[in-house]
Parts: C-alpha cells; sequence; structure tokens
C-alpha cells in the first residue's frame, strides 16, 4: 500500500475512534459509539498488518477470527457487576502487548547493531524503557486489580511499615536504570539494565495495587486504563505508527479524565485513593447516633407509596448486588400508573464502577429522561414524598453536608435526607464501602424495610397488584 493511503486510513481510523468516544458520552449514542469505535481499531489493526508486511493473511485472519471469539464470549458471558474485573484484565493484556513490542524491538534493533541504527538511538531507547516500565506496571497492578475485585486475592488494603519508601526505592531504581539504559543502549550489559528495570517494574506494579482496598479499585483500573494507552502511545513511538500515539494518547487522556471525575465524586484526590490505605480492614469509624431503625412492614410500606404522588427511587450498589434493577423499573411503572411523578436520582459513583446504575437501569429500560443526576434532582428534595433508597449507602449519607468530623465530609450525596418520608431498602445494619454509620436511617422519617432489594421491591409489586 502506497504511504499516502496508509496515512489516509489511519486518520480515518482516528476519526472513528474521536467520534467513538464522543458518542459514549450519552446512553442513547453509546452501543453506536462503541461499534464505532471497533470499527476503528479493525481498520487500524489491519491497515498496520498489511502495510508492515509483519504476517501472512492467514495469520492475520486467524488471529482476527481467535480474538474476535475470545471478546464476543467474554462480552455475552461477564455480568455487569463484573464489568469493571473485564476491564482491568483487557487493561493488563494491552499493557503487556506494548511491553513486548517495546522489547521485540529493542532486540531487533540490537541483532541490527545499535551503531548501524539510522533512527536516534537515544530517543528509541527511551521510548522502549517507557513502554516496558508503563507496560510492565499496568500488567501485573491490572491482575492484582482484577484479583482483588473478584475477591480472589483477597479485597482488602495491605497496608506494612515502610511500605512508602520501599515502594520509593523500587521506582528511584527504575529512573536510575532507566537513565543509564537510554544513555548506553549499545553496551553490552544494556540488555541485563532493561531485564532488571522490566522485573523492577512488574514488582512495582504488584507493591503500588497492594495498599488500595477493594472498594478503591474501580478508581485504581480508570487509571491503569490511562497507563495502558501512554504504553500503547509509548509503543506507538518506538515503531513510529501514527495510530498507535493517537488511540494510546486518547486512551491515556479519557482514563486520566475519568480517574478524575471519580475521585472529584466522592471528594477525595488521587493520593489518597493511592496511598491512604483506605479500605483496610482495621479502618471502621462514624458517628454516635441517637435513636433506631424503625422497620416497616411491606404491607404499611405499600399503603404509604399508594398515597404518594411524587416519589425519587435512589439506586445504589445493593441494587446491583440483588440484580433488582428490572423490578425496580417495574415498581416504577406501577407507581406512575397510580398517578405519582417517578424519578430516579442517579449519584456519578453509585455503586463500584462510573456510571454503574445508568448502565442497569438502561439494560432494565427506564426511560432516559427519568435518570436524573445529583445537582438536577437535589433542589427538588423537598418537595417530593417519599425517597425509595435501594442499596445506596454513602451516597446518601447526610454526614457528608452537615458533620464536619466525618471522613466523606464535602463528598456530594443525593440528598434523600430532605424528603418527606425515606424508605431504606437492606439487608440489614451492614455499612457502605466507606464503613461509615448513616444518620440517615435513624430519623424520625426513615422506615426501614429489610431483605434482599430484589424480594423487598417484588413485594412491593405483588402488593400493588393485589
Ligand atoms: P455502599 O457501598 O455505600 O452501600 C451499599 C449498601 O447496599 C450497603 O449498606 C448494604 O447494606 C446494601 N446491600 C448490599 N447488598 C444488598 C442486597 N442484596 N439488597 C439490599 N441491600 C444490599 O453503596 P453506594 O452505592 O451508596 O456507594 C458507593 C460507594 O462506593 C461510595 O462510597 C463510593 O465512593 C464507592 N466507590 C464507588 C466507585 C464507583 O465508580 N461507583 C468507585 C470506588 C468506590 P446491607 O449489608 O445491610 O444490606
Amino acid at each position: 500500500m502506497p504511504p499516502i493511503a496508509i496515512n489516509l486510513a489511519y486518520i480515518a481510523a482516528a476519526i472513528f475512534f474521536i467520534f467513538g468516544i464522543k458518542m459514549l458520552g450519552s446512553a442513547d449514542t453509546a452501543r453506536r459509539g462503541n461499534r464505532l469505535s471497533s470499527i476503528g481499531m479493525l481498520i487500524a489493526v489491519v491497515v498496520t498488518l498489511v502495510d508492515q508486511n509483519i504476517l501472512s493473511y492467514t495469520w492475520i485472519l486467524a488471529g482476527l477470527v481467535v480474538g474476535g471469539l475470545i471478546g464476543a464470549v467474554a462480552a455475552k458471558r461477564v455480568a455487569m457487576t463484573g464489568m469493571p474485573e473485564m476491564v482491568a484484565i483487557f487493561n493488563g493484556f494491552g499493557g503487556l502487548a506494548s511491553l513486548l513490542v517495546g522489547w521485540a524491538e529493542y532486540d531487533k534493533i540490537n541483532t541490527l547493531s545499535w551503531t548501524k541504527y539510522a533512527g536516534e538511538p537515544h530517543f528509541t531507547s527511551s521510548v522502549i524503557y517507557l513502554t516496558a516500565l508503563i507496560g510492565a506496571i499496568t500488567f501485573t497492578g491490572s491482575i492484582y486489580a482484577w484479583g482483588k475485585l473478584s475477591g480472589k486475592l483477597g479485597g482488602a488494603a495491605i497496608v506494612f511499615p515502610g511500605q512508602k519508601f520501599l515502594n520509593g526505592l523500587v521506582f528511584l531504581a527504575i529512573v536510575v536504570l532507566g537513565a543509564s539504559f537510554a544513555g548506553k543502549p549499545d553496551l553490552s550489559c544494556a540488555y541485563y539494565i532493561l531485564m532488571t528495570g522490566l522485573v523492577l517494574s512488574l514488582t512495582l506494579g504488584f507493591l503500588g495495587v497492594m495498599p488500595i482496598g477493594g472498594g478503591d479499585m474501580p478508581v485504581v483500573i480508570s487509571l491503569l486504563n490511562s497507563f495502558s494507552g501512554l504504553a500503547a502511545a509509548a509503543a506507538g513511538f518506538v515503531i513510529l505508527n501514527n495510530v498507535l500515539i493517537v488511540a494510546g494518547c486518547l486512551v491515556g487522556a479519557s482514563g486520566m479524565i475519568l480517574t478524575i471525575i471519580m475521585c472529584k465524586a466522592m471528594n477525595r484526590n488521587l493520593a489518597n485513593v493511592l496511598f491512604s490505605g483506605f479500605g483496610s480492614t482495621t479502618q471502621k469509624s462514624g458517628a454516635k447516633t441517637e435513636g433506631e431503625m424503625k422497620p416497616l412492614s411491606i404491607q404499611d410500606a405499600f399503603y404509604v407509596l399508594e398515597a404518594a404522588r411524587s416519589v425519587v427511587i435512589i439506586p445504589g450498589y445493593g441494587m446491583a448486588v440483588a440484580q433488582a434493577q428490572h423490578v425496580v423499573k417495574e415498581l416504577g411503572e406501577i407507581l406512575e400508573e397510580n398517578g405519582a411523578e417517578v424519578n430516579y436520582a442517579i449519584h456519578p459513583v453509585a455503586g463500584r464502577m462510573p456510571g454503574h446504575m445508568n448502565v442497569l437501569l438502561a439494560e432494565a429500560d427506564v426511560a432516559y429522561e427519568q435518570l436524573r443526576e445529583m445537582d438536577d434532582i437535589n433542589p427538588t428534595m423537598p418537595m417530593v414524598d417519599v425517597a425509595i433508597v435501594i442499596g445506596a449507602n454513602d451516597v446518601v449519607n447526610p454526614a457528608a453536608v452537615n458533620d464536619e468530623s466525618s471522613p466523606i465530609y464535602g463528598m456530594p450525596i443525593i440528598n434523600a435526607h430532605e424528603a418527606r418520608t425515606v424508605f431504606a431498602l437492606k439487608r440489614g445494619q451492614g455499612a457502605g464501602f466507606s464503613g461509615l454509620i448513616n444518620k440517615l436511617y435513624f430519623l424520625e422519617k426513615t422506615r426501614m424495610l429489610y431483605g434482599d432489594a430484589k424480594a423487598t421491591v417484588g413485594a412491593l409489586v405483588a402488593e400493588f397488584k393485589g
């Protein structure tokens, strides 16, 4: 293929990526956006393989079929609650792929000899080292994050004395090795320096994720997603491939933006997520409470809901665990048929991944206009007859607005406590992700509907149906 055709195809792929990512911003266009991005990726992969004569057509086809099959099966089989884990694994392989590209390129140049190398040796060796470093951290970090999220490696933050010092030391060693490798890539011991840097980077991936609790893994995964993009961009500089640089930068930037959005929604900074040991087994705190949690029967809840004219449903992690979204939608429809205005209040970090509640409710076909963002719904909360809190805890904890001593003070919340009546659906006295006591449950206006969210909402639906 002539170079002009290759570059035009790469530009087309980049345009597909950019529009694809843009369309992911709304539930209406997200599916098309995803499809558009994958077409862009297909163009990029095929053009690259054809252009560079890297493989035979048989291998290209075999790779497409095997990779496509694994992707399709994984996408079909993974449960919505398992999505962050799958993203973690995919990030990890992205990092590994970039690492291998950097390593292979080093081997290639080494075999030909650096003295005959046509490019700029210091630049190339720097980006090779960067690719290996970021790719390795992304790989082991993502595998560990996957293990923590899935509970296979224990979700608790592991903290030990001198941990930050050790991590700092490993990082320093990686930087020093990198500087000497990039300075003299033609030295006979350069290969060993690269390998030592690689092993240390793999170790740092593990060490870095170790002090972070399972609940913070979605933020870490988003950060590692950004790293996998940076590793790919660095690999693009190694093999001078424009589309890899563009795609890598897009992933790197969007992953970083998402990480910052998630941190802001939790009112924490990235350093606090990465280094504070939040979610370690020892961390449990909370304010003193007055009063008691008052249970309510399904039948009494039905009477209240039957009379309600305005209802706001506030879903949280418990709704995802119970997979209650379909029955929740059914309840919403029944309440509307009964004359109530029904809205769903969506907190940006409700659940365990960004957009978790949007995805679940979209899966249940809840109308997009009914999903109201926090800033939009909060001013209306004092006029709401009943706020139904379904498996949400931290995202409705009033301590965030009225208790300065609370660790979550300042975190934006859905103001469920301002509604006239609050129904809280949860299984028992379990705390939320932060481990804090929630005074919302002890308010005079709050009634507890204990049990699995799906069963409780199902029972309310059955009561309405008579
Ligand atoms: P929480 O984790 O605060 O609370 C979930 C509640 O659901 C628990 O109190 C639990 O109580 C209840 N629950 C669990 N299973 C069930 C069930 N089967 N049926 C009914 N209730 C159930 O969830 P929120 O959504 O309110 O908050 C999310 C938290 O996660 C925030 O602290 C956020 O910062 C954090 N986070 C979110 C991320 C994201 O991207 N969304 C990323 C990282 C962290 P009980 O055991 O009594 O049933």
